[in-house]
């Protein structure tokens, strides 16, 4: 008859440990903190995992905030066309100004899409660093058309300019400062070109000026991203300690359970699996089947080859069982060299079966730890659920007085009755 295997839920404990389960395993370990070691000049992790998970952690957001400020500053540079008006009147300099302030609007546009888009970009600082360079260069082109007393406006503006770049535009601070060095180097250089009567000194002081804002920018972002990555930091780690906690539970819980050598239930876990088993076996009118086994003359093989050969046999042994056994089945040691195996939805004949299945397979198995003629063999008794059988522990008297009978025919057995 087959032996199609009842749901987990009602032929298990709730909280009987897998018959798979190792207790030996290590504790989960702490993550170690060399992992987050942050580089205050560039103000982003030095581990590049780690670096590339702060990024993957802030990306949607980041893209939303990045796609934003692109927006905002493609309309107040548009908005600023009004001052062009102005200045040059209607003129082929006003088409000129305005046609520039619309193509960088428009790229400013695309890169806002581009980077709800494709998210990663906002990240990596490719979208806003050559937005920043275009802005820049565009401003640039203002030095050339504007006269001498609107160009020292420039310069001042540049000086906000820089402030802005580092404290209100999303980017890698790294390399937010090319840029501003970019903008210091092109505001010399464009003044140098356009103001007539400019002089080392001045050219000095300008250059002053301009590094004030590059550095208290440089200040500001570097802090506001060492903050941002050092809460992403406390978020893995605490994520990483309730990992670590909930895995030391369930070993804990394992342990509770489980018979540390072979892994097989102990008395609690098979104790109450068999009170569930025979509940609901009464419950259904399923049959409900227990083999116990016993290693045979095991005494003599802790004699004759030590004890950590008798463990290792007793491991094997159980691992023998439980490739036999179907999940469902409850593998317990009983003590010593005793196991308990309960198969529910499984008559007599059918778990004579299985013992004769498991007793064959130990007299056939080779060698245990290296101890080549060391040759296993076990008795096994086979009992069924009785209508009289109120506990585990009547089970228990019957199957151990039927073992008995099948060490006195001899061993190496299935004994039924
Ligand atoms: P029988 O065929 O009648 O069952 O003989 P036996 O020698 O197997 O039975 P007995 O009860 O006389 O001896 C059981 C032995 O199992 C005694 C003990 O040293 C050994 N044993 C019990 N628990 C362990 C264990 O955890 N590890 C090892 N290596 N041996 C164990
Ligand atoms: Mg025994
Ligand atoms: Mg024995």
């Amino acid at each position: 008859m087959s032996r199609p295997c009842p749901p987990a839920k009602s032929s298990r404990p709730a909280n009987a440990p897998s018959q798979m389960a190792s207790v030996a395993e290590p504790l989960v370990p702490l993550e170690p903190s060399g992992r987050y070691r942050l580089s205050r000049w560039r103000a982003e992790f030095v581990e590049c995992d780690t670096e590339q998970r702060y990024r993957g952690h802030v990306e949607a957001s980041l893209a939303v905030y990045v796609s934003h400020a692109l927006v905002v500053w493609g309309v107040l540079w548009l908005f600023f066309g009004l001052s062009d008006y102005y200045q040059f009147g209607l003129s082929f300099m006003l088409g000129c100004a305005w046609a520039v302030r619309l193509t960088l609007f428009c790229a400013l546009l695309a890169g806002a899409i581009l980077v709800r888009r494709r998210p990663a970009l906002a990240t990596s600082g490719v979208v806003m660093t050559a937005a920043m360079l275009l802005g820049m260069t565009s401003f640039f082109g203002l030095y050339f058309v504007s006269p001498d007393e609107h160009i020292r406006w420039l310069a001042a503006v540049t000086m906000t300019l820089i402030i802005e770049l580092f404290v209100l535009l999303p980017n890698r601070v790294i390399y937010t400062v090319g840029v501003a060095v970019y903008a210091i180097v092109g505001t010399l250089v464009c003044v140098a070109i356009n103001i007539s009567e400019t002089t080392p000194l001045r050219m000095i002081i300008l250059a002053e000026l301009l590094l004030i804002p590059a550095i208290s920018g440089w200040f500001a972002a570097q802090r506001f991203e060492i903050t941002r990555r050092r809460e992403f930091m406390a978020l893995e780690q605490a994520e990483a300690e309730i990992e670590r906690r909930t895995a030391l539970e369930v070993q804990l819980q394992n342990q509770a359970l489980t018979d540390p050598l072979t892994g097989a239930c102990n008395r609690r876990a098979y104790a109450s699996a068999a009170q569930r088993e025979m509940a609901t076996a009464r419950a259904t009118g399923r049959p409900l089947s227990f083999v116990m086994l016993d290693l045979d003359h095991f005494k003599r093989v802790n004699d004759t080859h030590g004890h950590a050969v008798g463990d290792a046999a007793l491991v094997a042994t159980a691992e023998l069982c439980r490739d036999v056994l179907r999940s469902c089945d409850i593998f317990g040691r009983l003590g010593g060299e005793e196991f308990l195996i309960i198969l529910p939805d499984t008559d007599h004949a059918t778990a004579c079966g299985v013992a004769e299945t498991i007793r064959s397979r130990l007299a056939a198995s080779g060698r245990v730890n290296g101890a080549a003629d060391l040759r296993l063999t076990a008795t096994l008794a086979v009992t069924e659920l009785g209508p009289d059988d109120e506990h585990l522990d009547d089970v228990l008297r019957r199957a151990d007085a039927i073992l008995y009978r099948g060490k006195n025919a001899g061993r190496d057995r299935v004994q039924t009755a």
